[in-house]
């Protein structure tokens, strides 16, 4: 078994960000799960489901992961859809369809797949609970919503698309109900995860803080 890292926390708290980051200095490989619940989101958008058709219609949705110059890129039945997948639209269809068990017992079959001889550092939601219960190190990314929301709209207008940033802050406060009060897997720190509160830290403080966890783990 490889070395894994479980980093999981609500929307917007910068969990690809530092997992990026800690994946680069160690060495480690990426995998960014909330990307293949969004390409799943993707597929039902484009297929017009409806909430009662996502048990079904997930099941057309092949969803596979390569590396291409050290991005982890999506392919839903085929195609890279990384560039489809960021928007605000698909993140919200992405917190509509994951409860479905379903489509959770597709893409965690694939996650631990990923896991299972690298050494990793992983996102989500339920990683450290669910995904990789034995990862030797566990991290709960958090910060206050206000600051989460204005982490998205810098992003988002960064790449040029216009949005408000009331409507981002409610939108991740939804998402992060949505996502804490499902029944299959809910966003919850994992009892043997060390909570991180990201609100006034730069980057570099939390990658550090992680790194400094993988060599205590390591003694
Ligand atoms: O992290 P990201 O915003 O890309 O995730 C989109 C959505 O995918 C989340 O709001 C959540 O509903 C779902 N997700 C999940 N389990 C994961 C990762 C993401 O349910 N491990």
């Amino acid at each position: 078994m490889g070395f894994n890292i479980a980093i999981d926390g609500p929307a917007g708290a910068g969990k690809s960000t530092i997992a990026k980051r800690i994946a680069a200095k160690k060495g480690f490989i990426y995998v960014d799960t909330g990307a293949m619940y969004r390409a799943m989101a993707l597929y039902l958008i484009r297929e017009n489901a409806s909430p009662e058709q996502i048990d079904e219609k997930c099941q057309g949705a092949d969803i596979t992961i390569a590396y291409e110059n050290g991005e982890q890129v999506v392919y839903l039945n085929g195609e890279n859809v990384n560039p489809y997948i960021r928007t605000e639209e698909v993140g919200r269809m992405a917190s509509v369809s994951s409860p479905n068990a379903n489509v959770r017992k597709k893409l965690v079959e694939l996650q631990q797949r990923l896991a299972a001889d690298a050494d990793v550092v992983m996102d989500g939601r339920d990683i450290g609970t669910c995904v990789l219960p034995d990862a030797q190190v566990k991290v709960y990314l958090t910060a206050d919503s206000h600051e989460r929301a204005l982490r998205r709209y810098k992003e988002l207008t960064a790449k040029g698309e216009s949005c408000d940033l009331e409507t981002i802050e409610k939108d991740i406060i939804e998402r992060d109900r949505q996502d804490m009060t499902r029944e299959n897997s809910p966003l919850k720190q994992a009892e043997d995860a060390v909570f991180l509160d990201s609100s006034h830290m730069t980057v570099e403080e939390v990658a550090d803080a992680v790194i400094a966890l993988c060599q205590r783990d390591k003694l």
